[in-house]
């Protein structure tokens, strides 16, 4: 392939270099401008001469200034770029350009599980939770013997999962910031692809007892744990202990197979974005393709949730304007002091997301990570903010505040998600037990090298054999198929399910 670059926004003063294994010195591009140096693929490359201290643009943006002069044709590495402070959160403009509603998109279905308070299940899942790790192992192998003896009578039944975790003792429960853990953990054991009720396994002595994990909730009358909640301190034994997990998981099983898949609209798909191994390419092929699919799910009614707040700090000028509302986009700002506070307790700030990988994968720093990162979120407004631990009830386009930590961020917005769309380009197996994960790659050099772990590839946009539309479509069918269950994702396909991670900001005892 002839050297070819890819710039984003006319005003952008630097472009990435799309050849899969980069281009040596002297590389002559199709405008004439010549390479200065060997440089790898997706790292930038000055499009004009560069004096010390000049703006360097991408996405139209100021992603640093120039530390020395650059000539025309150079690499821009890591440590030629001084990075600039994030927006003051005191200067934004609020719902200042509230884009118009898109036309409704009709007639997009799937068939998915209807669930007692209304929610949409798209898989059909045994799920048992637990109060406290403690009990984790005991569950496990419960699990194991119920895949192994009970499943394999149940057709209907996709799966039996042990919701485990590290949270529930030795912490100060009563703090702050175990609102969070507990409400993801609680959201989550009552999640629709469990058909809202969970079995539930409690040790007896910790600190989030079963009533903190699920508090009796009128509006929700047809959960009652009480038959199916198993206390390890008050069995006889680990072998009763199993035995009684058996019994319960059994009545459950009998309930859920008697469940079928209808015909749903795609409004009650609640999808959940988020990006993890990004690399240069990502903000130009991967994300926004996922940002033309969580554009036309608005418009077909559904909820669309991006996250990872210090993914977004450094763009949070571009989305407060993108508000429905004033109010919403003070929601916003709350969120991201929220988190300013909280790394600057533990003296650091945004710039300690970026990763080796990142910087590997061409991305200098966190501002130009972050102009990437929003392109999931489409162009539409922003209708709703959901603060940490908060479950997602708005339709539309939503900020779920949740860590940018790929699987704290994908525990999180599983309270909410019963669909994952996970964009990468350094490449990860990651994957959920509860929600389909579908992976989509930043390049094509990534989705031929794991072909049996990414489920769309994005890389095609930067060559032009594909375009934003064109993937963006490709993954909004994608979507609604896997939803059905009429196909699966590669992560369910081999059984990659990461442990949860609840975020707990509180203190530990
Ligand atoms: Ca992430």
């Amino acid at each position: 392939m002839d050297p070819l670059y890819v710039k984003v926004h006319a005003r952008d003063n630097v472009a990435i270099i799309a050849n899969p294994g980069g281009l040596p010195a002297g590389a002559r591009f199709a405008d004439g401008l010549m390479l200065q140096e060997d440089t790898p693929q997706a790292h930038k490359v000055t499009l004009q001469d560069l004096t010390e201290g000049e703006p360097i643009l991408r996405y139209g943006q100021v992603i640093g200034n120039a530390l020395r002069s650059l000539a025309a044709g150079s690499w821009v590495r890591e440590d030629l770029v001084a990075m600039p402070s994030a927006p003051n959160l005191d200067e934004l403009a609020l719902a200042t350009e509230v884009p118009a509603a898109q036309p409704p998109l009709e007639g997009y279905r799937f068939d998915g599980f209807l669930n007692p308070d209304g929610s949409a299940g798209t898989k059909n899942i045994l799920g048992i939770t637990t109060t406290v790790q403690c009990v984790a192992p005991t569950v496990d192998y419960a699990v194991r013997r119920i895949k192994a003896e009970l499943l394999p009578r149940f057709a209907n039944v996709d799966d039996a999962v042990a919701i485990t975790h590290t949270y529930g003792c030795g912490v100060a429960i009563d703090a702050p910031g175990a609102a969070v853990p507990i409400a993801t953990l609680g959201h989550i054991s009552r999640h629709a692809n469990i058909a809202n009720s969970p079995l539930v396994v409690s040790l007896g002595c910790e600190k989030m007892q079963p009533g903190r994990l699920l508090p009796s909730d009128p509006a929700f009358p047809v959960f009652d744990y009480a038959p199916d909640l198993i206390r390890l301190q008050d069995e006889r034994g680990f072998a009763e202990t199993i035995a009684a997990i058996m019994r319960a998981a059994e009545r459950r099983l009998e309930v859920l197979n008697r469940r079928q898949r209808q015909s749903l609209p795609a409004s009650q798909l609640i999808v959940g974005l988020q990006c993890g191994g990004s690399d240069a390419f990502s903000g130009v092929t991967c994300n926004p393709a996922v940002g033309y699919a969580a554009d036309l799910l608005v418009r077909a009614g559904a909820t669309v949730m991006f996250s990872e707040v210090t993914e977004v700090r450094d763009a949070i000028h571009l989305l407060t304007p993108r508000c429905a509302t004033p109010d919403v986009a003070r929601d916003l700002i709350r969120e991201m002091r929220w988190y300013d506070e909280y790394l600057a307790r533990g003296y650091a700030d945004r710039s300690a997301n970026t990763t080796p990988g990142n910087k590997r994968g061409g991305l200098v720093n966190i501002v130009e990570k972050s102009l990437g990162s929003i392109a999931k979120s489409g162009t539409g407004a922003i209708h709703s903010v959901a603060a940490q631990g908060q479950k997602v009830t708005a339709k539309g386009l939503v900020f779920a505040a949740t860590p940018a930590s790929d699987f704290i961020c994908g525990t999180q917005q599983l309270a909410s998600m019963n669909m994952h769309i996970f964009t990468t380009g350094e490449g990860t197996p990651y994957g959920l037990a509860l929600a389909p994960v579908i992976k989509v790659s930043s390049r094509t050099t990534l989705a031929e090298r794991w072909p049996d772990l990414i489920d769309l590839d994005a890389g095609r946009i930067a060559t032009g054999e594909a375009t934003i539309e064109s993937v963006g479509w490709d993954l909004f069918h994608l979507i609604l198929e896997i939803a059905s269950g009429r196909k699966k994702t590669w992560a369910d396909h081999w059984g990659l399910h990461n442990a949860l991670a609840p975020f707990n900001p509180g203190p530990v005892t």
